[in-house]
């Protein structure tokens, strides 16, 4: 019988767009200043599709100014980065995300590290990840920041709590992993080499599973009591059906934990909110005004 409390990331994230949508007001009505987002999607993907479109109408619900860029599934790089060379220089775009996979012949590292690093509010460009990994103030990826965002409403001070981070990926794995050390939980980080795994995450207090496999994390790896955050979304096939579930096995692992994500509607639900609330930072950092508490 499950006995873990369910992490709802839907609700959580749901207020921090209400507290992001006060911030956007006070931002317009004391210095006539409206956050804006440009997203540039490039190609027909659905997934990344929906995404986009489920970004704008946030950006737009918060009250905050949302543009959409789409590109031909051909255009060359020269092209995406002639695009984002021109955000970059548009004043009333604080915030630029390139929608990634891109199509083949474009280099997304290049494409990333061409955004204005004030202005990547995906956190991905080199300059920030590297502020984050020395410390420094940066704009932080947005996944990890909704992962960390959760663990502290779970478990309140995270300050000397072992954390164990599966995965080691630079848009999830390494930054919750610097994230958790900012807390100052001990963190170890497991990944594909990792010997005894399930022992290694049996010693955790919070787990952070981000690896792209469907259930891996089982039950009997989790410590009595823990904070479980799944980061996974992957698709299956189950009783004829079309299935969402997470890199933990949620029957089992909610029967020990002491509090657990669900997915969907756990982690998920965060990584949008958490763009919007990198957006109004980049805004308010970019206008030399103090980022409203949000
Ligand atoms: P990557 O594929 O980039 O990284 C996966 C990591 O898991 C790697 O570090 C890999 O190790 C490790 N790994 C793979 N297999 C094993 C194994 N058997 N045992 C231990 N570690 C293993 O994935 P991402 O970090 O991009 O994404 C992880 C998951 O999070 C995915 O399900 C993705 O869909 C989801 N995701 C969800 C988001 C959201 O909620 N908004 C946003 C981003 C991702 P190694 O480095 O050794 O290969």
């Amino acid at each position: 019988m499950a006995t873990a409390a369910v992490i709802d990331g839907k609700a959580f994230a749901a207020g921090l767009r209400e507290r992001i949508a006060g911030a956007v007001a006070k931002l317009k009505s004391e210095h006539s200043l409206t956050p804006g987002l440009a997203v540039v999607l490039v190609g027909e993907d659905p997934a990344s599709q929906v995404y986009v479109r489920n970004k704008a109408k946030q950006t737009v619900e918060v009250g905050m100014h949302s543009e959409e860029h789409r590109m031909d599934a051909s255009s060359s790089e020269a092209d995406v980065l002639a695009m984002v060379d021109r955000l970059n220089n548009d004043p009333a775009i604080h915030g630029i995300l390139v929608q990634l996979p891109l199509p083949d012949q474009i280099d997304s590292e290049k494409v990333i590290n061409t955004i204005d690093p004030a202005k990547d509010v995906d956190g991905f460009h080199v300059i920030n990840a590297g502020k984050l990994a020395t410390g420094q103030d940066a704009l932080v990826a947005c996944t990890p920041v909704g992962c960390v965002m959760l663990a502290k409403d779970a478990l309140g001070d995270l300050s000397g709590v072992n954390a164990v981070v599966v995965g080691r990926s630079n848009i999830v794995g390494k930054p919750v992993a610097q994230l958790l050390l900012k807390e100052n939980c001990t963190v170890t980080i497991a990944h594909s080499r990792t010997r005894d795994l399930p022992g290694v995450v049996r010693g955790a207090d919070l787990v952070i599973a981000a690896v792209g496999r469907p259930e891996m994390v089982k039950g009997d790896w989790i410590k009595p009591g823990a904070c479980v955050i799944d980061v996974g979304i992957n698709r299956i096939e189950r009783d004829g059906k079309n299935k969402l579930v997470g890199d933990c096995d949620y029957a089992s692992c909610a029967e020990v934990a002491g509090s657990i994500t669900p997915v969907p509607g756990g982690v998920g639900p965060m990584t949008i909110a958490c763009l919007l609330h990198n957006t109004v930072r980049a805004a308010s950092a970019a206008n030399g005004i103090e980022t409203p508490q949000m």
